[in-house]
């Protein structure tokens, strides 16, 4: 395992760091547990490496999950609630887009007002949109065509190296 850099954020090590050991290989449901439940695991993990309030942190990724779910429906996405029941790597990959959009929220606060430097995605089909961010450096605030940083639009695993 490597060791957590507080000057850059990169959410495939994040993940490593916080999610409990073998999610990825897990059965989550088939135990019947509450997908919640493995969720505030993972919350708590990432609070214990990076230090942070746990109460504030689970409230908002409680609230973003229940936006997004709300958004995917709106979207269109009819059976949202059994595919996000019935498909475990659906539900293990939005955890882990949860908490990495979560410690963003957190990185963002404790950089404030310092430019950065876009860093390469570590998901398998990363956007070529991102892609075409790589290695180029923002000012606070800015980021992709709608204003989104590194790991802030859903699913996005880019990374993000903080200047100045
Ligand atoms: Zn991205």
């Amino acid at each position: 395992m490597t060791k957590y850099n507080p000057d850059r954020f990169l959410p495939d090590q994040y993940l490593r760091h916080v999610l409990p050991d073998g999610f990825w290989s897990k059965k989550i449901l088939d135990r019947n547990l509450d997908p919640k439940m493995v969720f505030l695991r993972a919350i708590i993990r990432s609070t214990v490496v990076t230090g942070r309030k746990l109460d504030e942190t689970y409230r908002h990724a409680i609230d973003f999950y229940d936006n997004k779910m709300e958004k995917l429906k709106d979207e269109g996405f009819r059976k949202y609630k059994s595919m996000a029941l019935h498909d475990e790597r659906l539900l293990k990959s939005r955890i882990a887009n949860l908490v990495i959009y979560e410690e963003t929220q957190h990185q963002k606060e404790k950089h404030k007002g310092q430019r950065y430097r876009w860093l390469p995605s570590s998901a398998k089909e990363p956007e070529p949109e991102h892609q075409l961010l790589y290695g180029k450096i923002f000012n606070y605030g800015e980021g992709d065509k709608d204003g989104n940083m590194p790991g802030e639009r859903y699913g996005c695993q880019c990374g993000i190296e903080w200047l100045d």
